[in-house]
């Protein structure tokens, strides 16, 4: 079959299959193989890989991860592209389809079988509504995984690599920097999808720390500190976590544990580092007892 990494290809798959896009599972395909080779490139996939790829599509990325890696696993919603992929991938003998939901498929249980608990690379033009559920998924399910190469919506992208002080910075840059380390690889325009969104996109890699940096001794307390922490961006750190309704902390333990870190009283929360919020949630803890 012949690669369909270019508009012409991919719209005559469309025509002899009547395939409509559904808005609702935020399909835009590629169509430009310099993007597709770069995603490629930058996931440093080999013959000794097991590649997931979330949402195939028409199989246009598949294709290409078939080529370069040992295995791959296709998890696609949409059951009227199903026909399409066993024939667009019918010249692939390393690609398996599976018709589901990404949110609803065990990938650790998957990992066990097929790549026999050894880590996995994850591979995606992601669907834009379920960015954020997939990828937390699939780390705070602990799923043995060496990387993850995704396509997001650009402000998304930035919001993940943020660092302190920053105006992108925010429970999300922090929630995955708590497992992997970001690496934004490229912009990528409207004009290189089909249909075009309406925002812009970039590629992002996540490296999974093997051994987390930083720890903590309650990851749950951490996370809700910070997520209070973010929600009323422009009162200070104390305000947030006693205005949180599901924190019990006295403003006087809130004081204390911030100048146990001789850190200012007023200190806003987009001033704390991760290792910071890791501190502050362990003594949080220890002054309740
Ligand atoms: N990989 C293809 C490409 O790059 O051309 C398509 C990418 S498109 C942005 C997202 C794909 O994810 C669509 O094929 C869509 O049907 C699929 N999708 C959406 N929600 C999904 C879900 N919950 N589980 C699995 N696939 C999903």
């Amino acid at each position: 079959m012949e690669k369909l990494s270019n508009p012409k290809r991919t719209i005559e798959v469309i025509q002899k299959y009547h395939f409509d896009f559904q808005k609702k599972f935020g399909q835009n395909f590629l169509i430009d193989s310099h993007v597709l080779e770069k995603i490629i490139d930058a996931a440093h996939i080999t013959k000794d890989d097991f590649v997931l790829e979330i949402g195939p599509g028409i199989g246009t990325m598949t294709q290409y991860l078939s080529e370069h890696a040992g295995a791959v696993l296709a998890v696609e919603i949409d059951h009227n592209l199903i026909p399409i992929l066993h024939d667009t991938l019918s010249g692939y003998d390393n690609v398996e389809v599976l018709n589901d939901d990404i949110l609803k498929v065990d990938i650790g249980k998957i990992a066990q079988e097929k790549n026999k608990g050894k880590p996995i690379k994850v591979v995606a033009n992601l669907p834009y509504y379920i960015t954020t559920p997939i990828i937390m998924g699939l780390f705070e399910k602990n799923v043995p995984m060496d990387s993850l190469t995704v396509m997001v919506q650009k402000e998304v992208a930035q919001r993940m690599q943020a660092g302190p002080g920053t105006k992108d910075y925010g429970a999300l840059s922090l929630a995955v920097q708590f497992y992997a380390e970001p690496y934004i690889v490229a912009n990528v325009p409207p004009n290189c999808f089909m249909p075009r969104p309406k925002v812009g996109s970039a590629v992002i890699r996540l490296t999974r720390y093997q051994e987390m940096p930083v720890k903590v001794k309650n990851e749950k307390l951490m996370f809700s500190i910070i997520r209070a922490s973010f929600n009323q961006r422009r009162k200070t750190l104390q305000n947030g976590i006693n205005n949180s309704g599901s924190l019990n902390f006295s403003k006087e333990q809130v004081v204390e544990a911030l100048e146990k870190m001789e850190l200012s009283p007023t200190i806003r929360g987009e001033a704390l580092s991760l290792e910071q919020f890791a501190r502050l949630s362990d003594l949080l803890e220890e002054l309740k007892g």
